[in-house]
C-alpha cells in the first residue's frame, strides 16, 4: 500500500514539475533574440495581488548575473532592426513607468553593462491606476499607490545610455474600447508627447495590456513606429516577420532562476502557457 502511495506521489511530482517548467520542449534556436517583459523591480508586498508583476531586486540581479556570465548580448528593441543581432541576444523591456525602474533597475543594469527599453505612459500623475482599465475589479489601489517615474528620473535614465524610450499611449488606454479618433490620439499623441518632452526619437510602441487589432497596428505604422511589442508569449525568428507585433517572455516575480532559464529556452512555460 505504502509503495503505491510513494509511486503515486513521485508521479504527481514529476507531472507538476513538467507542467510548471516545460523542460521537455525543444530549445528555440539561440539565433532568435529573447525579448523579456518586466514591470516592477520591487520586493513583494505582503498580501499583495500583483506578485507576478513584482520582480525583487535580488532576483533581478541574479537574472542579470546569469545572463552576463552566459555571454548574452544586451540590445534595445530598436537595435533588433538596425543590424542582425548576434546569437544569444536578449532585450529587456520595462512597461508603464514605475519609479523603481530608476531606483532599483538602473543601477543593476549599469553594473552588468546591460541595456533596456522603457515603455513609458505619458500620464504618470500620482495615483494613476493603469491596471483598472482592463477590468474594474483589478483596481485594488495597490498599483495606484506605487510611485511613478518623474520626468527628471526618465531624463537621467536616458542620459545614462542604458535605456531606449518607447511609447505606451498617453493614459495606458485599453485600445479595444476606443473609436478610431481616440486610438489615433492615444497612439500618435504619445509619440509626439514623449519626443517633445524628452528630446529623443521614440521609435517603439507597446500595446497596453497586450490588447491590439489590425486598426491599432495600422495607426502604429502610420505614426512612424518601426517596432511594437505585445504580451503574446514567444520568441520571434529573424528577420522579424512582423516588427509591429513582437512577442515577449514575461518574467514573473513568482518564479525561480531555474524557471527563468527554462523560459528563456522556449519562450513558454508549462503545458498551456
Ligand atoms: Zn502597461
Amino acid at each position: 500500500m505504502s509503495e503505491w502511495l510513494f509511486i503515486g506521489g513521485a508521479l504527481a511530482l514529476v507531472l507538476w514539475f513538467s507542467q510548471r517548467y516545460g523542460w521537455w520542449r525543444k530549445t528555440v534556436p539561440w539565433e532568435r533574440p529573447r525579448v523579456l517583459m518586466y514591470h516592477l523591480i520591487t520586493p513583494p508586498v505582503p498580501g499583495g495581488s500583483y506578485r507576478g508583476m513584482r520582480v525583487a531586486p535580488a532576483a533581478f540581479e541574479r537574472q542579470l548575473q546569469w545572463l552576463a556570465r552566459r555571454g548574452f548580448h544586451f540590445a534595445t528593441v530598436s537595435e533588433l532592426l538596425e543590424s542582425r543581432p548576434p546569437p544569444r541576444t536578449v532585450v529587456l523591456t520595462f512597461d508603464d513607468g514605475y519609479a523603481d525602474n530608476f531606483t532599483h533597475a538602473l543601477p543593476l543594469l549599469q553594473k552588468y553593462r546591460a541595456k533596456a527599453t522603457l515603455y513609458l505612459v505619458a500620464d504618470r500623475e500620482e495615483g494613476s491606476d493603469w491596471s483598472a482599465k482592463k477590468k474594474a475589479h483589478h483596481s485594488t489601489g495597490e498599483l495606484a499607490r506605487e510611485p511613478k517615474l518623474s520626468d527628471a528620473q526618465v531624463q537621467e535614465m536616458l542620459a545614462s545610455g542604458v535605456f531606449e524610450l518607447g511609447a505606451h499611449t498617453l493614459t495606458h488606454a485599453n485600445l479595444a474600447r476606443l473609436d478610431a479618433a481616440a486610438k489615433q490620439h492615444e497612439i500618435a499623441g504619445s509619440k509626439q508627447w514623449l519626443e517633445t518632452r524628452f528630446g529623443v526619437p521614440v521609435r517603439s510602441f507597446a500595446y497596453p495590456f497586450g490588447i491590439w487589432d489590425e486598426t491599432d497596428r495600422d495607426i502604429v505604422r502610420a505614426t512612424g513606429f518601426s517596432t511594437a511589442v505585445t504580451t503574446d508569449a514567444g520568441i520571434d525568428a529573424l528577420p522579424l516577420a512582423d516588427p509591429l507585433a513582437l512577442r515577449r517572455i514575461k518574467v514573473s516575480g513568482k518564479e525561480t532562476l531555474l524557471a527563468f532559464r527554462l523560459r528563456l529556452r522556449t519562450g513558454r512555460r508549462g503545458l498551456w502557457k
